[in-house]
């Protein structure tokens, strides 16, 4: 179905959403690195941006082909994602994935598992001499120096077209996000649900994406 004729527009966030874990997160925990120092810190402390932070990570490790294929798998896809986006599809609704990770393991993901979607990420490349090089996305109408990817961009160009789009994600990078969709079409998890808590602002809490699926198609 060509985009035009989609009227209902889901923006969702990748690591921690489509997956249960981040997969810079998989990186830092259990590929081997050449770099022992702890980027992620320095971007907590605001010393780098987050893509510096991703990127430096990213191009540290080293391993084969395998080792990669293993940290993949230790993410947890969602074994609901395939099913319920055929569910959504077919009523209508466009995915798009909005991400500030890398388009290289989106891609393999979604591919394994039957899906295609449009994906706005960063991209990169792996080899096994060079870990995974990241690079920013410059090319895209959502650049963003900081995360690489603008997905409050992407939300808002959704609700141009669907003013009741809907936006799933988990982390703090979710929250500009996140702030522009009306509380029964906002999906969360993790640290973007804790935030939305505190904050008094409702949402749906979700497990998985079957959730999601059941709770936009009741809607309708
Ligand atoms: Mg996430």
């Amino acid at each position: 179905m060509p985009p035009e004729n989609h009227k209902k527009i889901m923006v969702s966030d990748f690591d921690g959403t489509m997956t249960r874990f981040d997969f810079f997160d998989i990186a830092r925990r259990h590929l081997p690195s050449v770099s022992d120092h702890d980027y992620w810190q320095d971007y907590l402390d605001g010393k780098i941006s987050h893509f510096e932070a991703m990127a430096a990570i990213f191009g540290a490790i080293r391993t084969d082909h395998e080792g990669m294929e293993k940290a993949l798998d230790r993410m947890e896809f969602d074994p609901t994602l395939h099913d319920s986006v055929t569910r959504l599809e077919a009523a209508g609704w466009k995915i798009i994935v909005a991400s500030a990770g890398c388009e290289w393991y989106i891609e393999r993901l979604l591919d394994k598992a039957g899906l295609e979607l449009e994906v706005h990420a960063n991209p990169g490349k792996f080899t096994p001499e060079n870990g995974l090089k990241l690079s920013l996305p410059t090319d895209s109408p959502y650049f963003d120096l900081e995360k690489g990817i603008d997905k409050e961009a992407i939300v808002r160009k959704a609700l141009s077209q669907d003013s009741q789009a809907a936006f799933a994600g988990d982390g703090r990078p979710d929250i500009p996000a996140a702030k522009n969709v009306s509380g029964n079409r906002l999906f969360a998890r993790g640290m973007l649900a804790d935030y939305l808590t505190g904050k008094g602002r409702t949402f749906h809490y979700f497990e998985n994406w079957k959730q999601i699926a059941d709770t936009l198609l009741d809607q309708i």
